[in-house]
């Protein structure tokens, strides 16, 4: 059993949080966590082991209980949650990730457990048969779209693992990541009868994607409706890998992929990229460089997700101790609402509304030589646009960033960014 620092040691001491955190997160191991027990007061909490992954027959006897998939009677009015998820089928759980913003690992295990090829279709064709069903399933997928099946190669090895992902700060040599089992599972789905389309809004892992050309032009043709959601979070390398990330190049390397099977596919589409501003380790001066990325690749961002700290992630850590739990250095973080908005102003460069705010940003910064009406500039001077229409660009010349010749307008569901592939 693994003692913890006590309640107390913790909340008088934020290095001990963050001693607390590591530990903790040290144990996630099904195969290998041992049971966790915290001091409080005179009494103590004691913290089960994880629970083992659930095998495929378990996973298909738990998915294939005859639930009625629809709200409990005694609601009438329509529930908005429920309408994004009612035609979408779940192949699998857990993420192999490890983001340090994400809890998922405490929520659904580390180890993916997948349903088989069977029981999916099951559910398929049990909801072609649901009254109202449009013959459009929204998604097939789970925490991430791309890791159905994928586990360690061999058993012992996964038995004594204590990595806290199998995809950073590379992909694992053990990792089986082969995507033939998905395509195959996504080519009979769209192939049952009275299923129209199948999407896959699940996040797609592109450091994984990358190994499979064949699942991207798969995902590319036929599961893609116009627009795919990606989350590259930021461009720096140093806060990507505070957020245990892959690099930018690898989003690039898939939107280069993406791109190009759409065309094939004779498809016009859009990848709509994620990005996170606050995370702790990211400072003003990276959300600088972020917002210069943005403009250079012509992505003009019209949602952005501010940090927020989950519980018991990583990264939640960092955020109230200002210390990375797993190196013990101390992280750079933003807390004020006002240093908040003024890197979220940042990213939307392009927009009127946030001009003030940038700029003062970027004064802040020591980059007010990004303020002109130069090519270079990130947003125009205030002189300049007196009187601009709020979220349109200014007739003068340079900023806000055009739209890369290639990627699209500024549409869709979610909409928070532009469309893009790298330059080519
Ligand atoms: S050995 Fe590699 S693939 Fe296997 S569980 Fe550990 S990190 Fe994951």
């Amino acid at each position: 059993m693994l003692v913890l620092p006590s309640y107390e040691e913790v909340l008088a001491d934020k290095a001990a949080f963050a001693r607390m955190s590591k530990l903790f997160q040290y144990e996630t191991n099904p195969f290998n966590g041992r049971p966790i027990l915290q001091p409080h007061g005179d009494e103590a909490v004691y913290f089960e082991r994880p629970a083992l992954p659930l095998s495929e027959d378990e996973m298909d006897g738990l998915y294939d209980l005859p639930f009625a998939r629809v709200p409990h009677p005694s609601y009438s009015e329509r529930i908005p949650a429920f309408e994004t998820v009612k035609s979408s089928i779940v192949t699998m759980r857990g993420c192999f990730g490890g983001c340090t913003f994400c809890s998922i690992t405490e929520h659904e295990g580390r180890v993916i457990q997948s349903r088989s090829e069977a029981s999916v279709l099951r559910e398929v064709r049990a909801l072609t048969r649901m009254r109202g069903f449009d013959g459009v399933l929204t998604d097939l997928g789970g925490p991430t779209a791309n890791m159905y099946k994928m586990r360690c190669k061999d058993e012992r090895t996964e038995s004594a693992c204590r990595r806290l992902s199998c995809v950073h700060p590379g992909i694992c040599e053990n990792l089986q990541t082969d995507h033939a089992p998905l395509i195959d599972l996504m080519k009979k789905v769209r192939e049952e009868k009275g299923v129209k389309r199948v999407f896959i809004a699940s996040g797609v892992r592109y450091d994984l994607a990358e190994r499979s050309p064949e699942f991207v032009r798969e995902l590319a043709k036929h599961h893609t409706g116009g627009q795919l959601s990606v989350a590259p979070e930021h461009n720096n390398d140093r806060v990507l890998d505070k957020m245990k990330k892959p690099s930018i190049k690898s989003y690039e390397r898939f939107a280069d992929t993406f791109c190009r099977a759409s065309e094939e596919a004779g498809k016009d589409q859009y990848l709509v990229p994620y990005f996170i501003t606050g995370h702790p380790g990211s400072s003003l001066a990276d959300t600088v460089e972020l917002a210069l990325y943005l403009k250079k690749n012509g992505m003009r961002p019209r949602q952005v997700q501010d940090f927020i700290p989950t519980p018991m992630a990583v990264a939640t850590t960092m955020y109230y101790t200002g210390i990375d739990p797993l190196t013990g250095e101390p992280v750079p973080v933003a807390r004020e609402l006002r240093d908040k908005r003024l890197m979220k102003a940042l990213v939307f460069y392009w927009d009127a509304q946030h001009w003030p705010l940038a700029r003062e940003a970027l004064k802040k910064a020591g980059r007010a030589d990004l303020i002109g009406s130069h090519a270079g500039a990130l947003v125009p001077p205030e002189w300049a646009t007196a009187g601009a229409q709020v979220g349109r660009a200014p007739s003068t010349k340079g900023p806000p960033g055009r739209a890369s010749a290639k990627r699209g307008p500024r549409t869709g569901k979610r909409g928070p960014a532009r469309g893009y592939g790298p330059k080519r």
